[in-house]
């Protein structure tokens, strides 16, 4: 027979080996049932009392010393289960295998009391001795763990001799993911019993008892709703069908038929089909806790829960651990969530290949698990984005934490022996009263998302104008949209000098938009948007276009002047580019060696066929490139020598401190030689003094760009500009 005492002690043995633990304890209300690691004579019951009522506690248990301590609840009624640990504390992932198997522990011991209120109903039942006998005997099997299938069984030979009735049946739905529907069928000879367990629960007659949660009986089944599966075959004159309970929805039903013409069922024997549904119910909230307890203990469960690369909790268990923490969280202890993300991870995993990307995914979860409190929670929701749950701080004390793990990948990761340099951006977000799981997440998903734009590597704290911003943002994307419809978006010009002579050598072709409402827009005010957004690729074309237009027209009087235009990483990952270009350049009539493309080192960095693909085919066309804002991205000079590079643009960063700050001319001086002796030309951009112009010539950098020289210019503007400079010499402003 089973009974509540060996149960629990089987589970609170099990809990005690899987986690290492010196104590195990079951407390209902404030007296304790059962206790694993004191002398049954030495309880401390005041000490188990105090651990039972808070989460976490360090106590010093006496015949231990000091230990840790975790409580959980069981959901049978006022029951706690204590777990206590000398040597490590718990950690986040043992609390929440605490947890389900104090929720396993209490649909067992439900399904225990209700089985023993089923005794004392078969013992009331007495005097219908047969009734009682059978009833008991389903009762033992439930209580011996016998598999469901074999307690189905025993149910309906029950039923079929209890009632009399020539068909009885007894169909489960799956449960969970382990298993499909079960039924079983007694009296009914054939076999249909595959058909009949596919029968949707809702259909039919017996359809009825699940639809309306309750015993239905009929005398005249004939007249009854559509009859259904095996039912024609076997004439049926009188049927009665219940619903079968699992955990307050129903999940089956039983069903009895006779074919013996103006049978109708008396409340005694409606009586017994609903007592027999009952023990139905509880063998499967039985089946069901044994299974859970089996599962949490033997791992699956952690399977289900745990993302299999980094072993973190997955999306799911995380949404389920910040719905449990927020159900404790108030406005003194709230609940924080920081959602992390990795910077560029798209761009590592293209660069060296998904299987160093893994191993990133892993040391970065490493790092966090390593960053966070004890009693925090980190998970991985998918790819490159992870999630700490915070409970009990703060958002002010939740961003120090934000900021700690931003600062822990200050150090590079090493990866298959490469120094790599990781940034992470994150959002924090508190909760509020009014928030569920999924909002909470998401507003720290949002404040994740303005940490990118911010520049990435950051922390920022979700505030409601965000979402407000958002909107903003994606107003600006339909503007930005019209705009290239509208032709807004124009090209102005910036030259550039042989510094010796000081005559404009090549023009630098800079966006602008004319703004409807807002006036000339620089780059700054939407260019990262065009680009997140891929609307870039037009606005580039067009800016080509009407920059090469412009240029033609110049041809006529500076036969020489070259042009430059920015080229968004957007344009590697196809190839129409090449065909756009060797297309406006025939359109405009000008020879692609009047053509300097600038791509950024991130760019070249993405190492992929592609890329190198369409470097190849413009440069076929005599079109050249030049790598802008050298020295800001990654550091491998490796693609120096694999792509066709013509030209290296120091960027302005290094070019401010020329005559002042010694670094910087150690870079400069370091990017020029580099340069001289790849047979690349050098282009100093940013020039705004005459000091820097000097260094930079000393240095043997011979073409710079600035507003040293010039400012960048409309066409118009420039127009002029090189009309009055015919001779070349003065062609500055
Ligand atoms: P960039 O290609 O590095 O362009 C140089 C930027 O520095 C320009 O800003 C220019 O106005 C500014 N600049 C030039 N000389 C000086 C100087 O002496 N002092 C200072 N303080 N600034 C100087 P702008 O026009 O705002 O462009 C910013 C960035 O936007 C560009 O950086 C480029 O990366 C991007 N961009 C501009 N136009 C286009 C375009 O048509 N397509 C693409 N894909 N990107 C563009
Ligand atoms: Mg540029
Ligand atoms: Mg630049």
């Amino acid at each position: 027979m089973l009974d509540a005492d060996k149960m629990t002690r089987i589970a609170i043995d099990r809990v005690a080996a899987a986690l290492d633990a010196e104590v195990v304890a079951l407390l209902k209300e404030d007296s304790v049932v059962r206790c694993l690691g004191f002398q049954p004579d030495s309880l401390p019951v005041k000490l188990l009392r105090t651990a039972a009522s808070v989460r976490f506690s360090e106590v010093d248990a006496p015949g231990i010393g000091p230990a840790h301590s975790v409580s959980a609840a069981v959901s049978a009624a006022g029951c706690r289960l204590v777990v206590m640990r000398a040597a490590d504390p718990f950690d986040k992932e043992e609390e929440m295998l605490i947890r389900s198997m104090a929720k396993a522990l209490g649909l067992a011991m439900t399904a225990t009391d209700r089985l023993t209120e089923s005794r004392e109903l078969a013992e009331r039942l007495s005097e219908r001795q047969y009734l009682g006998d059978r009833l008991s005997l389903i009762q033992q099997s439930i209580s011996h763990r016998a598999p469901l299938q074999e307690v189905m069984d025993s149910i309906t030979q029950g039923g079929a001799e209890l009632l009399g009735v020539d068909v009885v049946g007894l169909r489960i739905v799956g449960l969970g993911e382990r298993s499909g529907p079960i039924a079983s069928l007694a009296g009914f000879q054939g076999d249909g019993l595959e058909a009949f367990r596919d029968i949707p629960l809702h259909q039919g007659f017996s359809g009825r008892a699940f639809l309306e949660g309750e015993l239905v009986s009929t005398h005249d089944f004939s007249a009854e709703f559509e009859q259904v599966g095996l039912v024609p075959q076997i004439g049926i004159e009188a049927a009665m069908a219940a619903p079968v309970q699992h955990d307050g929805r129903i999940v089956g039903i039983l069903n009895v038929a006779s074919r013996v013409s103006g049978r109708q069922f008396t409340p005694a024997e409606q009586e017994v089909l609903l007592r027999l549904a009952d023990h139905a119910s509880l063998a499967v909230t039985d089946a069901e806790a044994v299974h859970v307890l089996r599962d949490s203990l033997e791992g699956e469960r952690f399977k289900a829960g745990h993302d299999a690369l980094t072993a973190l909790p997955n999306r799911s268990s995380v949404l389920e651990m910040i719905e449990y923490e927020l159900r404790g969280a108030t406005s003194m202890t709230p609940l924080c969530v920081l959602y992390v993300d990795v910077d560029r991870f798209k761009l590592l995993n293209d660069m060296h290949g998904h299987f160093f990307g893994d191993l990133v995914l892993v040391e970065v979860a490493n790092r966090l698990r390593s960053t966070v409190r004890e009693e925090d929670l980190v998970g991985r929701l998918a790819g490159d984005e992870f999630v700490v749950v915070a409970p009990g701080i703060s958002g002010q004390a939740a961003e120090a934490l934000a900021e700690r793990i931003v600062q822990t990948m200050s150090e590079p990761l090493l990866i298959q022996g490469r120094s790599t340099q990781v940034t992470l951006s994150v959002g924090v977000a508190e909760s509020l009263p009014s928030l569920t799981s999924e909002s909470l997440l998401s507003n720290a998903d949002v404040a994740m998302y303005r940490a990118k734009t911010n520049g990435r590597d950051s922390v920022v704290r979700y505030d409601t104008q965000m979402r407000e911003e958002m909107f903003q943002r994606a107003d600006l994307e339909h503007e930005i949209t019209l705009g290239l419809k509208a032709g807004e978006f124009v090209p102005f010009f910036q030259p550039s000098v042989d510094l010796a002579t000081e005559r404009i050598d090549s023009l630098e072709a800079l966006v602008r938009w004319n703004h409807p409402t807002r006036g000339e827009l620089s780059p700054a005010a939407f260019l990262e948007l065009a680009e997140e957004t891929g609307l870039i690729i037009e606005l580039d074309k067009q800016v080509l276009d009407e920059a090469c237009r412009r240029l033609a027209g110049w041809t006529q009087t500076n036969p020489e002047l070259t042009l430059s235009v920015n080229l968004s990483v957007r344009h590697f990952a196809n190839t129409d580019i090449v065909d756009f270009v060797a297309a406006t350049l025939a359109k405009h009539r000008l020879h692609g060696s009047r053509l300097w493309l600038e791509i950024t080192e991130s760019m070249v960095m993405a190492n992929n066929a592609m890329t190198l693909d369409i470097l190849r085919s413009l440069r076929s066309l005599g079109v050249r490139f030049m790598v802008d804002d050298f020295g800001t991205g990654y550091s491998s000079l490796v693609y120096l020598k694999r792509y066709p590079i013509d030209a290296l643009k120091v960027d302005r960063e290094f070019v401010d401190g020329l005559g002042v700050d010694l670094e910087d001319e150690a870079i400069v001086t370091a990017i020029i030689r580099l340069a001289e002796a790849l047979g690349h030309e050098v282009i100093a951009e940013g020039v705004e003094t005459e000091v820097q112009k000097n260094w930079l010539l000393e240095a043997g950098c011979l073409q710079a760009q600035g507003f040293l020289f010039s400012k960048p210019l409309s066409g118009d503007d420039l127009d002029l500009v090189l009309l009055s400079s015919t001779g070349m010499d003065s062609g500055l402003i």
